[in-house]
Order: C-alpha cells, then sequence, then structure tokens
C-alpha cells in the first residue's frame, strides 16, 4: 500500500477531491499507481486515504452514471453477438462527448490516469468473457462490437473469412468474375432480360454460391490471380484465388466439404481444389503472383513456294 501514501499521490487526490466522482472514477485517476485491481478499489483506497464520503455512481460528476452500466453493456454485446459463430471479439465504444470533454479537465490534473473508454472496453470485455467463455483478441477478433453509451447501442464489425483455393475451368465462354449489364449496370433490363448480367454465370458465382450459403455471409468478393478471358480455357494445376465473404454468421467450415459441394454445383464447368482458410493480407501477395502460363497454339503454314 506504500505506493498510494506517496506525496505525489495525495497531492494529485487533493487536487481532485473537490470533484464529486464515483470510485471508478476517482479510481480511473490514479490507474497506473498499483496494479491487479480495479478503478473502482483504487477509488475507494483513495477516498479514505482523504477521508471523503462516498459518491454514488448516479451522482458521479463525471460519468452521471455509466460506470454502473456496464452489466448492461455488456448483456447487450453478448446479445448482438449471439446469432454469429466466434471464438473471439474485441470490445469498442463511443462516449458522448460531454463526458469527454470533462475526462479531458480531470485527466490533465493527474499523471496516473487511464481513459474511461479504456476502462468501459476491458471491464465490460471481461463481463462478455466471463459470461460467453470466449476470449478477447486485440490484434484479429473474429467480431469487435462497439457500444454506443450514448444511445445504447451496439456496432459490430464482422471480419470477413478468406478462402483460399485453385480453379480449373473446363468450359469456354463464362467469365471469371460477376459481369454487369453494360445497359443497366445490374438492375435488369430487356437487353439483358432481366437478370442484370452480361452472363448467366461466371467462374466467381458458381465457386461462391454454395460457400456462401453455408457461411450465412453476405456480399462476397472473389480475388483472382490474374485473369483469363471469357473464351479460354484454366486448366493444369488451377488459378489460385480468394473468396472473401463478408458477415458470415457460420465461420467454422468444413472445407473439403465445401469443396465437393462446389465441385458438385459447377460440374463440368468449374472446378475447385486445395481450399484453406487465408488471411487478407494474402489477398495482395495473390494479386502481385506472376502465374506462368502455358498456351497450346496450333500453327498451320502455307506451302513453301521457294
Ligand atoms: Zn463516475
Ligand atoms: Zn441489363
Amino acid at each position: 500500500m506504500d505506493e498510494w501514501n506517496s506525496d505525489a499521490v495525495i497531492s494529485t487526490a487533493k487536487k481532485l477531491s473537490s470533484y464529486r466522482l464515483c470510485d471508478s472514477c476517482l479510481g480511473r485517476q490514479f490507474a497506473t499507481v498499483s496494479h491487479g485491481m480495479s478503478n473502482e478499489e483504487r477509488g475507494a483506497i483513495i477516498r479514505q486515504l482523504l477521508g471523503l464520503e462516498k459518491v454514488e455512481v448516479e451522482e458521479c460528476w463525471l460519468c452521471g452514471g455509466m460506470m454502473g452500466e456496464l452489466g448492461k453493456f455488456a448483456e447487450m454485446v453478448v446479445e448482438a453477438m449471439e446469432k454469429y459463430e466466434y471464438e473471439t471479439f474485441l470490445v469498442g465504444s463511443r462516449v458522448e462527448k460531454e463526458i469527454t470533454a470533462k475526462e479531458d479537465e480531470i485527466l490533465s490534473l493527474t499523471e496516473y490516469g487511464e481513459s474511461i473508454k479504456r476502462e468501459i472496453n476491458r471491464e465490460v470485455g471481461k463481463l462478455v468473457s466471463a459470461s460467453t467463455g470466449k476470449e478477447v483478441d486485440f490484434i484479429r477478433p473474429h467480431i469487435t462490437a462497439i457500444i454506443n453509451t450514448q444511445y445504447d447501442d451496439i456496432e459490430l464489425d464482422i471480419r470477413p473469412l478468406y478462402i483460399y483455393g485453385r480453379y480449373r475451368k473446363l468450359i469456354r465462354g463464362i467469365p471469371q468474375t460477376k459481369w454487369p449489364c453494360r445497359k443497366c449496370n445490374g438492375i435488369g433490363c430487356e437487353y439483358c432480360h432481366g437478370t442484370g448480367k452480361m452472363y448467366e454465370e461466371s467462374v466467381e458465382e458458381i465457386i461462391a454460391k454454395r460457400a456462401v450459403e453455408i457461411a450465412e455471409g453476405g456480399e462476397e468478393y472473389f480475388h483472382g490471380a490474374g485473369r483469363e478471358d471469357i473464351d479460354v480455357l484454366m486448366l493444369g494445376n488451377g488459378r489460385p484465388f480468394i473468396l472473401e465473404i463478408r458477415e458470415p454468421r457460420r465461420r467454422k467450415i468444413d472445407l473439403s466439404d465445401l469443396q465437393k459441394e462446389i465441385n458438385s454445383f459447377g460440374k463440368g464447368k468449374v472446378e475447385v481444389s486445395e481450399l484453406r482458410f487465408a488471411e487478407k493480407k494474402e489477398i495482395e501477395k495473390l494479386k502481385a503472383m506472376k502465374a506462368t502460363k502455358t498456351y497450346r497454339v496450333i500453327i498451320s503454314f502455307e506451302k513453301g513456294k521457294n
């Protein structure tokens, strides 16, 4: 407890004592003084050191009761994420300007403080983790949940699924990617017979259809390592691609099952192999890849006249 009794800590506490702060908001101004305890506990220590009376959270000048709502925020986050499959998550927050402005004022009086957002993110993260058994991941979480404290609203950022594979195109006449109708730009018109597309199907659509259905995803994006013309085949061991599926509700997907599904759906047209999960950063590498191609050319000569 000696760290709390230093002159510097006491004099900072005295400067802050004119503000009516709940234990969390008081303790947060001393977040770096001692480890292994919550800001609420830190606040109680400071209060006892100075003999201050306890301020109920609803009466708090800084948070106005918000620090008493962390359990509610955690429940809202859990509920919002429920319909998605995930193993890792991260909590973020947007706090009303009124509070952050007051916080700036107070943080200028202490050298030990941390921001209220940081505390909300950490404490709500702990509560969500305890109730779901899922883990906080700061680098690449499956879901990031942003709490808007002013409107009691949760916004989710779902990490897309990236599936790498190689495809072979077994027939001519289908483009690599979706090709919107050039007259209506995808809306559907007489020219495209209401399909909105220049071509009935594409390598992209044949590969993506079952994948999006199984992942219960939203939009998909097809990233190919280069492209081939509509009227050529893609044989050999195939062209590498990454299929990106946005907002997937399922991410534990059996890729060998998916490969079978895609190949039976694309039978005689498109065939995929080597499916595996990929990372976003691989897309750039894939795009920059220089594929070596082998063309078969038949040349006929006129008979020499010499
Ligand atoms: Zn407070
Ligand atoms: Zn059209």
